[in-house]
């Protein structure tokens, strides 16, 4: 029984030919993965890949709730169980207007082989709503969390799904869900991650997912020989995983150029400062405001609906969505002189421009393994809840360094070039490999 990729897609697509995102993923997940299943037909005897694609469980709900003006409004609520293999399902919800069951499938068949890079005792899950909480005020935020969190509470529970954050659901939406799970059950356990520090929450969980990035771009950059200070350093997006991968940049010497958000790009010669970032979290975070007024604040150039990708740089760290670099995006990128691509966000390269990375040998690595720091500390967020302690910053932050130490340590071992790192190809295998021998062990389930 020989695999071919390209088969296995096309049966994937069939199947859900109206989940581009989905097919997407898969598509770059099962091209790396080719060489490895032919060597190793277990997997392929097992079926492994078939089981992989199809969730365990999809839940699709109504959310009702009502606006300021007091009008009805109805939005579509969804959490994907897709892997429970590892661990209770882990992984984010995502609230914002494109959320669709491709984008849901798609972020939570990464987040399998991501939580499995881990280590952690984490299966794979995602969730969300096609609401955007961007618009709206507190008030209706809170009515909108509360109704999604009632029907959402009798899917969830501390061992058998922990939701968390991803684009549109930050420190607030938590606070208004955990305290409407709580209500509603009667129990005070750690059933969401991402909580305040002050109820249950972990130090560095805002944190992580930025710092984790910068800590695994230093493990490349070291690896090839280089290091990050003196580096110049494009950031898109201006959320939280862009926020925290600017300043553990910042604080390692490099110079940070460019953040961004959905209307434009900062584009500040001088560099962002820690003072300026300062500005930058107040704006997004309290005032939630555009970030076009850090540039006339500063006297930046502001590039009106563009996004970074043009501006001459040393790297790239795309933290804002995904599918943010096209293909014209990637040339531009090497045309410039970058050298190095560490992903922030979930699948922000297209096919075509992985394809252009590969074949200017650009160091890259697959969001999978570089951002998987955010995912990391909520399973440390989680040992603590059992624990019902918590632990300082250093020693978050220290174990933080080591798994995304131990992340870059498997991606080298599973790149078929040892000299020049396939982290795609590297990260694939090793988080599929847990999985997979995880799932023979567990029988036909
Ligand atoms: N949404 C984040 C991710 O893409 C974090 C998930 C979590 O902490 O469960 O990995």
């Amino acid at each position: 029984m020989k695999f071919s990729s390209k088969q296995f897609v096309a049966s994937v697509k069939e199947k859900n030919s109206y989940e581009p995102e989905f097919i997407q993923a898969v598509e770059e997940f099962v091209g790396s993965l080719e060489d490895f299943l032919n060597k190793n037909p277990v997997y392929l005897e097992n079926k492994i890949l078939e089981r992989l694609v199809e969730p365990e469980r999809v839940i699709i709900f109504r959310v009702p709730w009502v606006d300021d003006k007091g009008e009805t409004q109805i939005n579509r609520g969804f959490r994907v169980q897709f892997n429970s293999t590892l661990g209770p399902y882990k992984g984010g919800l995502r609230f914002h207007p494109t959320v669709n069951l491709s984008v849901l499938k798609f972020l939570g068949f990464e987040q399998i082989f991501k939580n499995s890079l881990t280590g952690l005792p984490l299966g794979g899950g995602k969730g969300g709503s096609d609401f955007d909480p961007h618009d709206k005020s507190d008030a209706e935020v809170m009515r909108f969390t509360q109704s999604f969190m009632t029907e959402l509470y009798r899917h969830i529970g501390a061992d058998t799904d922990i939701p968390a954050g991803d684009i549109g659901v930050g420190a607030r939406e938590i606070g208004y869900m955990f305290g409407q799970y709580k209500r509603l059950k009667n129990e005070f356990t750690g059933v969401l991650t991402g909580k305040g520090v002050l109820w249950g929450g972990s130090n560095i969980r805002s944190e992580a997912t930025g710092y984790g990035l910068v800590y695994f771009v230093e493990q490349m950059l070291r690896h090839s020989g280089e290091e990050i200070k003196g580096k110049t350093v494009l950031v898109s997006g201006s959320g939280n995983v862009a926020q925290y991968a600017v300043e553990k940049a910042i604080q390692l010497g490099a110079k940070v150029l460019t953040m961004s958000d959905s209307e434009g790009t900062i584009y500040d010669k001088d560099g962002i400062t820690e003072e300026k970032l300062d500005y930058i979290k107040n704006l997004k975070n309290v005032r939630r405001g555009r970030i076009k007024d850090y540039a006339e604040k500063y006297s930046a150039e502001y590039l009106e609906g563009k996004n970074p990708w043009s501006v001459k740089a040393d790297i790239a760290l795309p933290c804002a969505t995904q599918n943010e670099i096209s293909k014209a995006d990637a040339q531009a990128l090497v045309d410039n002189g970058i050298f190095l691509v560490g992903e922030g966000a979930n699948m922000p390269s297209s096919l075509e421009a992985v394809d252009i990375f590969r074949s200017n040998k650009i160091i890259f690595a697959p969001g999978k393994a570089s951002n998987a720091g955010g995912v990391a500390v909520s399973g440390l967020e989680m040992s603590q809840n059992s624990m019902r302690l918590q632990w300082t910053r250093e020693e978050v932050d220290d174990n933080l360094q080591k798994i995304m130490k131990e992340i870059h340590a498997k991606a080298v071992e599973y790149s078929k070039d040892k000299d020049r790192i396939d982290y795609i190809t590297g990260a694939n295998i090793a988080g599929f490999k847990r999985v997979a021998d995880s799932m023979i062990a567990q029988g036909l389930v």
